[in-house]
């Protein structure tokens, strides 16, 4: 039942300690043992008590409390100077998952046995009390030594209570390297389907932590059939093969290779996910049958969009990741300045610093490239952006040295012809045909007008 000892914080201890004090018992639960018994520090340190609602905020009194969460049990405690922010809980069983979402109803509990049974998995399922000594009635130590990943109780069951433990349960297996137990594993294939009663906002939370998790590709291998329930649109990638030398695997095997040769960064990790998308939609065989997915980029990009609002992504997250999946199929070796420059203006210097990122990781996947040439090629684009962008390359209008102000000093009417001028300055200096000096841009604009008038 208990053994094993964790550091409490001076803070938490100090929290802990006003409760027992005032007589009910409080511990540490959740992540913050799972973390600390994995050497982690954690980000946050939730507590349970047997202290109801008010009895909580009768306890601190002397401290700003929030009560957002009270009819699950749940005051908000501001402690201390730096008013850091507490989670303190009533121990709680739920009841009735009728919607297979919300418990139809909490009811609050004395003892903590039963607030660790109704969590979802063993390691998330302990608690520790002031001094340290950890509460593990189901085993999570042991699952954590054996880096095991296990329901409390019976997995089917758990999981058709609230469906998002399935995506959680991905998550944690990612981020933390475990595996997940058999009986664990095949309830998550068997209940899949039950992700369609979530709610978007709810998966895409989950949906981001797993993808930049070290162990996301081999989780996404074995469990793909359960992203396909929130993403439908993968399902034709798996197993699609592309007939074609570039490319040693399948699409979704692809995708995976990809993702594992990718940074953790969320909006990379989703572009290299749904990168080649829409390929299924787009295959054709030429007269030597030899697989193309001509203008798959696009057609993937669009794809992207619609799924990423699906999933209540926010709109920048959104426009980032499909204009880095449209731009996907950029030629790295021997990229010119004047193709870094137009990229620029277009993308902007972060975006252009992750499509790199996106290119590597897809020419890394493919199998069939020596990684020292993607390494260079890459190493080579970097250094150019890098040059380009110590130098105040100019790649956008705000940069140019010529202003509209200018334009209308030189007698053109206020209106439309103005911008059109500017952008052609602007692409004449992207292009490397004229300096970004104003002098010379004076005298482009002057011909520009007068060509542009005798039209
Ligand atoms: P992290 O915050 O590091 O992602 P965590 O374990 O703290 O991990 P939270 O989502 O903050 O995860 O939840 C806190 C605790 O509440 C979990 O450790 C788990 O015990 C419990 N819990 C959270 N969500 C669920 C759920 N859907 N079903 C059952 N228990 C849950
Ligand atoms: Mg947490």
């Amino acid at each position: 039942m208990s053994g094993g000892r964790i550091a409490i914080p001076a803070e938490t201890a100090a929290v802990l300690g006003r409760l027992n004090a005032a007589g009910f018992a409080a511990y540490a639960v959740g992540g913050c043992v799972r973390d600390s018994l994995l050497g982690h520090t954690p980000q946050d340190w939730d507590i349970c008590t047997a202290a109801r609602p008010e009895e909580i905020q009768r306890c601190f009194a002397d401290c700003r409390t929030v009560s957002t969460g009270i009819r699950y049990g749940t005051v908000t405690v501001l402690w201390g100077a730096a008013r850091t922010p507490f989670e303190i809980t009533t121990f709680r069983a739920e009841r009735g998952y009728s919607d297979r979402r919300h418990p139809d109803r909490v009811e609050f509990l004395s003892e903590l046995r039963g607030d660790l049974a109704r969590r979802d998995f063993t390691v998330n399922a302990m608690a520790a009390d002031a001094t340290g000594l950890v509460y593990d009635p189901f085993g999570g130590q042991n699952d954590l030594q054996n880096r095991v990943l296990r329901c409390v109780g019976v997995p089917a069951e758990r999981f058709s209570e609230d469906a998002l433990r399935m995506l959680r349960g991905l998550r944690f297996a990612a981020r933390l390297g475990l595996s997940i137990e058999p009986e664990t594993a095949s309830a998550l294939h068997a209940c899949r389907s039950l992700l369609k009663n979530v709610a978007a906002e709810r998966i895409r939370k989950e949906l981001e932590g797993l993808l930049c998790g070290t162990d996301a590709p081999a989780l996404l291998r074995e469990f793909a059939d359960v992203l396909c329930v929130p993403i439908p649109e993968l399902a034709p990638c798996i197993g699609f093969r592309q007939f074609n030398y570039h490319h040693r695997y399948d699409v979704w095997e692809h995708t995976l290779h990809a993702l594992a040769a990718s940074e953790p960064d969320e909006a990379l990790r989703l572009a290299v996910l749904l990168h080649d998308v829409g390929k299924p939609a787009v295959f054709s065989f030429d007269k030597q049958l030899v697989g193309h997915f001509y203008g798959h980029a696009r057609v993937s990009a669009a794809m992207a969009e619609r799924i990423l609002r699906r999933l209540r992504f926010d709109g920048k997250t959104v426009s980032r990741v499909s204009a880095l999946i449209a731009a996907h199929d950029l030629e790295l070796a021997g990229l010119t300045e004047r193709r870094m420059r137009r990229l620029l203006h277009r993308l902007g210097e972060r975006n252009v610093r992750a499509l790199l990122r996106l290119r590597r990781a897809d020419r890394l996947g493919k199998g069939t490239e020596r990684p020292e040439d993607v390494q260079a090629d890459t190493a080579a684009a970097e250094e150019l952006l890098r040059r380009l962008c110590a130098e105040d390359a100019c790649c956008t209008l705000r940069q140019l040295a010529l202003s509209g102000d200018d334009l209308l000093a030189l007698g053109l009417p206020a209106g439309k012809r103005v911008g059109a001028v500017l952008r052609a300055a602007l692409t004449a200096v992207l292009d490397g045909n004229i300096q970004n000096e104003r002098d010379a841009l004076m005298r482009f604009a002057q011909n520009y007008i007068r060509n542009s008038i005798q039209d």
